[in-house]
């Protein structure tokens, strides 16, 4: 009996240590600092105690430290950032604490001064190597020459930042070498490139804007990873490259300074690199963190480059989760009417809602009908069929006799009988609480939408139109703010 108490805090200890850790929300790592400099001198603490080799470059010469990551992954060194005529006072201390033998400057005098170097040498570094050029296509090309030989080259646009930082940990895990180009003409140096590592085929990243056909179609077989954007062309890189990743570094894909020394480290770990707008997840970002089920970012950079909004939603649990938001009825098909109110009305008004929040959370929600138009039961299910959503959700209102009341939700049997069960259940115990209605409980209903929709789908029955009370609820913006809330609680619930 002794024993048996005394297990049983043990137990309650496990339970609580354990249970939050199988349904934590995704994780989420912020590399911060004052500024550029220091940002990169904690990336590097992540992924260095030591290290025999470290890369410096100029903190604002982008195109220089983005084709220098295959050269810092091969010596296994992480990039520290400079100011051109002296080393700020943290990449100095971070130099001492990694006490590397060799550092390779990267850019001519003018990116980092002779200054430096001698700094570099007072702080015990025995091997300073300049690799230098006249422009961003020679550094590129001179870096080149430091990695094995590889047949295959990278082709981006040297002022197309973002496109380089995508595919940096690609080419650095790989070994293939980025060199750059502009949109009229491919660069003495990046010809001269190719001649002398023999590269046989190209991939070129970025869209035709960037990399325009003429250019395409002057390099040894190439393929292109494009995009409509950045952001697409980043999670096209990671759709094709990094499909099995859980983890991936996100960044501001228009403030490239906090990622800079980002790509050593992402290419350490080898993990994509994608990138958002700073207030909101871009479209594409999110479709590939959903299609991928990304679940751990390091953020790379303050809050200012990356809102607190965005980390919010990298931890939301529906992150790129594709949602169904269905609004029953519509057009002359007003479903039931009664105290003043159109079902089809009271439906809109709460899907919209629904809508939102789920965008504002960091879903891609897909609604049925976003206006007062009639669809077919068959066109709604074929339309979250074509968009490979994750979930189906129906909103209706119900209609009996005038003394009915209460809040149902129903499920079917026919696809996905039990999750569709426990997204109603989720939704349900939400909604008659938010409504204060009866609680009418989870149903099995051969309603066309849920017994069509292949994957887990329930129809929810808000409150009665036909009963005085619950219509004054389905009329009032309060409770249907509360409904909206419930279903999308119900929903991130589920996941
Ligand atoms: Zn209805």
């Amino acid at each position: 009996m002794r024993i048996f108490l005394k297990s049983i805090p043990i137990l309650i200890l496990a339970v609580v240590l354990f249970i939050p850790n199988a349904f934590a929300a995704n994780s989420v790592t912020r590399l911060d600092g004052a500024n550029r400099y220091e940002v990169a001198v904690n990336v590097s603490k992540q992924g260095w105690s030591s290290a025999n080799t470290v890369v410096i470059a100029n903190g604002t010469a982008y195109a220089d430290v983005l084709t220098a990551s295959p050269l810092a992954y091969k010596y296994n060194a992480p990039i520290l950032l400079t100011k051109s005529t002296t080393l700020t006072t943290a990449t100095k201390n971070r130099i001492s604490q990694l006490k590397p033998s060799k550092v390779f400057v990267i850019g001519g005098t003018i990116s980092v001064s002779n200054n430096v170097v001698n700094e570099l040498k007072k702080l015990g570094v025995s091997t300073v190597e300049r690799i230098g050029g006249s422009s961003r296509y020679e550094v590129a090309q001179n870096i080149s020459k430091k990695l094995s030989s590889n047949s295959k080259a990278i082709i981006a646009n040297g002022t197309a930042y973002a496109d380089s930082l995508a595919i940096s940990t690609y080419a650095a895990r790989q070994g293939i070498p980025i060199l750059l180009t502009t949109e009229k003409s491919i660069p003495t140096a990046t010809k001269n490139a190719m001649k002398s590592k023999g590269t046989s085929s190209t991939i070129v990243v970025g869209g035709e804007i960037s990399v325009p056909k003429s250019i395409y179609g002057q390099l040894p077989s190439p393929t292109r990873i494009g995009g409509k954007d950045r952001f697409e062309v980043a999670a096209n890189i990671a759709k094709r490259y990094y499909s099995s990743s859980k983890s991936a570094f996100i960044s501001n894909g228009f403030k490239y300074a906090d990622a800079l020394a980002g790509s050593a480290l992402a290419s350490k770990q080898n993990r994509p690199m994608l990138f958002t707008k700073a207030d909101s997840l871009a479209t594409a970002t999110r479709a590939i963190i959903g299609s991928n089920s990304i679940n751990n970012f390091t953020v790379l950079g303050g809050t200012i480059s990356v809102q607190t909004v965005v980390t919010n939603q990298l931890k939301n649990e529906i992150v790129g989760k594709k949602v169904f938001i269905d609004a029953g009825h519509g057009g002359y098909d007003s479903g039931a009417v009664g105290n003043g109110l159109k079902e089809k009305d009271v439906n809109l008004t709460v899907a919209k809602l629904v809508n939102s929040k789920l965008s504002k959370g960091g879903a891609l929600p897909v609604m049925s009908r976003s206006t007062d138009v009639f669809l077919e039961l068959s066109e709604r299910v074929a339309k979250a069929k074509s968009n490979n959503v994750d979930l189906f959700v129906s909103i209706h209102a119900n209609s009996a006799s005038a003394s009915a009341t209460g809040t149902e939700t129903y499920y079917y049997t026919k696809y996905e009988s039990a999750n569709s069960k426990r997204l109603a259940t989720e939704i349900q115990n939400r909604l008659y609480q938010a409504m204060n209605t009866q609680n009418r409980g989870v149903k099995i209903g051969i309603f066309h939408v849920i017994r069509e929709s292949t994957m887990p789908s329930s129809l929810v029955e808000l409150a009665f139109i036909s009963n005085a009370n619950d219509a004054s609820k389905l009329k009032s913006a309060l409770y249907q703010e509360k409904a909206a809330q419930a279903i999308y609680e119900g929903i991130i619930a589920y996941y």
